[in-house]
């Protein structure tokens, strides 16, 4: 599968399910999907060998420029949109300049749009670097992934590069000290023919778990909404969906559900 992909630096805004009116950024190539990950569910498709020296990657001055031309022209039109995401054809976080561009962001959502949040969506596995954990500090909204309460569910959801363990992942989660949101997709199907279910009460049961040492402000879980790389994955209900929130609400963490 070729997969979802955008195509340009700064794009939209869009609709979003979960940000309402987003106007995105993208720091990953234009042309091909690249991410410390390989998430059988990623809309962009299967993830690229890394490029050499970062090729592919738009500059901090390129981010910038076409940021505030798009700021500038939303201003004009009268047009406020609900947050500045960084998302994209795959982590955010990769990008060797991405504290700088947050730095960048900031003044510029402080000139146009004081009052717009800034939003990342990350897997988490860049945590380690210390200037990138104090850059997702400094935003609105640092939206982490954790799909998974199993170590074997983790890596086949997932499929993280390198050796990064579940135990690390919630381990570098627990240090932002609840200042972070959860996003969660849930699934249910086969790869390479044994089932995959990260909505299974033992699943579940583990996830939670995870959630109580992490302290997230909320919890957002979703289903599969595109087509997904790999082939045999069925979208959970809407309704199961809100049985796994009723069971975080009870554990005490809030949770919204987008179907
Ligand atoms: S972390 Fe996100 S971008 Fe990376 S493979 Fe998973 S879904 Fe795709």
């Amino acid at each position: 599968m070729a997969g979802f992909l955008f195509h340009e630096t700064v794009f939209g805004p869009v609709m979003s399910r979960r940000l309402g009116v987003s106007l995105g950024v993208n720091l990953l190539p234009v042309d091909y999907k690249y991410c410390t990950f390989n998430c059988i569910y990623c809309e962009c498709g299967w993830t690229h060998k890394k490029p050499a020296n970062n090729t592919g990657l738009p500059g901090r001055g390129t981010v910038r420029k076409l940021l505030e031309k798009k700021l500038a022209i939303l201003q004009k039109e009268g047009k406020i949109p609900d947050a500045i995401t960084f998302a994209g054809n795959g982590e955010p976080t990769i990008h060797p300049e991405f504290p700088e561009i947050i730095d960048d962001t900031i003044r510029l959502r402080n000139k146009y749009f004081p009052e717009v949040n800034i939003t990342v969506l990350s897997n988490a596995s860049t945590l380690h670097h210390e200037k990138v954990f104090k850059a997702l500090m400094q935003i609105d909204n640092n939206i982490q992934k954790l799909d998974a309460g199993t170590e074997d569910t983790f890596q086949r959801i997932n499929r993280p590069s390198g050796k990064l363990s579940l135990d690390r992942l919630t381990e570098m989660l627990c240090s932002f000290n609840g200042k972070l949101i959860i996003q969660s997709l849930f699934l249910r199907g086969t790869d390479n023919g044994s089932v995959i279910d990260n909505s299974s009460e033992e699943e579940v049961t583990a996830w939670i778990l995870r959630l109580k040492k992490i302290k997230p402000e909320y919890v957002m879980i979703y289903p599969i909404d595109r087509p997904t790389p790999e082939q045999n994955i069925e979208k959970i209900s809407f309704e199961e969906l809100n049985r796994i929130a009723a069971r975080v609400n009870e554990a005490g963490i809030r949770t919204k559900v987008f179907g």
